[in-house]
């Protein structure tokens, strides 16, 4: 059943970020629903083939824009997601500056934006503000232990520099911003290539090639499937009132990065064997949500399990492998992209 807003009207949401992995699967969600969708996407690691099903569809608009520069909207818009991210360590570490600029840059730009459309602003935060965490499970209070000069900086500290702002713009009541921390998300449009745990071992294991464990792989992470995210987020922008406060979403199942090879090896029967390589500067120990927020607030909680959501991932790439023109070409970040945008959100 189509959702109206109350004067009947149709709702118009800005989703930044819109072609990457977790907004192309939010932008099928909102249209489902009889939402007016204006993706906002650079490509820089999303994909055109993830929208292209969309494209054609009478409520879904397309709009290439970095969002480290102004972005200006005429229609008027309800609700803004900020998205806008690389994810992956690799994509995000490949051009720094540009990702601090996203987060802040872009999100301070969003945030002008839903001010002057006096529009919802959800944004997309991170567990990795939690950094290496000295508290386990991770629960919202915690402030986390991050790197201010690793190289996850650029992303940890961009995000919390962006929660910051986010909190900033609501505390002056100037943006409804609502703020979610994303535990590791999986699932179908992953980049083959972004070099994210999921979707290096589930191609490496379909094209037999050896499995890359860094480390011990008795670090920990817990992942959660992309539907169950995208309903926390939409949960979480639609909730009356604003919460407020940052909302975990994740699926609090934790596993070591060796007992997800050994699951994977089983899913995926074949010759490949493990690999185990250095561990990255500053890779998080251990990892999980506490989500007793979510459930509260929102009565949000994870429904697809590991092996459901990696067998549905493992079909995915496997489709993806044996037709090399589906996969996702995206164009990698360039050191000393452009990231000079101005920043809109004057006092
Ligand atoms: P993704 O890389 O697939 O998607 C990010 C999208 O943002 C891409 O389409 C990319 O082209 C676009 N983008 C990047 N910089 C941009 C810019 N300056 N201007 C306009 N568009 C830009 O990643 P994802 O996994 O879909 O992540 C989506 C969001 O969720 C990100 O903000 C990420 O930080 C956050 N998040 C994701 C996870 C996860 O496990 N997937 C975990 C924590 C947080
Ligand atoms: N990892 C790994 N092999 C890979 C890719 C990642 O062992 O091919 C490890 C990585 O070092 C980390 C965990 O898997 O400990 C999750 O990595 P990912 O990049 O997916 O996300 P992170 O949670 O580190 O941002």
């Amino acid at each position: 059943m189509l959702q109206k807003l109350h004067d009947g009207k149709t709702r118009t949401v800005l989703v930044a970020g819109g072609a990457g992995f977790v907004g192309s699967h939010l932008c099928d969600a909102l249209l489902l629903r009889g939402d007016k969708v204006i993706c906002v996407d650079s490509f820089l690691t999303g994909s055109r083939a993830n929208v292209r099903p969309l494209e054609n569809h009478p409520r879904f608009r397309l709009v290439e824009h970095d969002v480290c520069q102004v972005l200006d909207i005429e229609e008027h818009v309800h609700q803004v997601y900020n998205l806008a991210c690389a994810a992956s360590p690799p994509s995000y570490q490949a051009d720094p500056v540009h990702t601090m600029m996203t987060c802040v840059a872009g999100t301070g730009n969003l945030l002008a934006l839903a001010e002057r459309h006096n529009a919802s602003l959800l944004q997309a935060s991170t567990s990795e503000v939690y950094g290496d965490p000295e508290e386990h499970p991770q629960r919202e209070d915690y402030r986390g232990n991050v790197s201010c000069t690793g190289p996850r900086a650029c992303y940890d500290e961009g995000k919390r520099a962006a929660e910051s702002l986010c909190f900033d713009m609501l505390r002056a009541g100037r943006t409804d911003a609502r703020v979610v921390r994303i535990f590791n998300t999986y699932g179908p449009r992953m980049q083959p290539n972004d070099g994210r745990i999921i979707s290096n071992l589930l191609v490496q294991a379909l094209s037999g090639d050896p499995l890359t464990i860094y480390g011990s792989g008795e670090q920990t992470r817990s992942f959660c499937f992309v539907t169950d995210l995208v309903a926390g987020l939409m949960a979480l922008m639609d909730v009356d009132p604003n919460p407020g406060v940052p909302v975990n979403i994740g699926n609090p199942g934790e596993f070591t990065i060796n007992e997800l090879a050994a699951m994977i090896l089983t899913m995926v029967p074949g010759r490949s064997k493990i690999v185990y390589r250095p561990l990255p500067t500053d890779d998080p120990q251990r990892r999980r949500p506490d989500i007793a927020r979510a459930k509260q607030l929102l009565g949000w909680e994870p429904k697809v399990q590991l092996s459901q959501g990696l067998q549905q991932t493992a079909d995915y790439f496997a489709s993806v492998l044996a037709e090399p023109e589906l996969r996702a070409t995206p164009s990698r970040a360039k050191p000393g992209s452009n990231m000079t945008g101005a920043l809109q959100i004057g006092a």
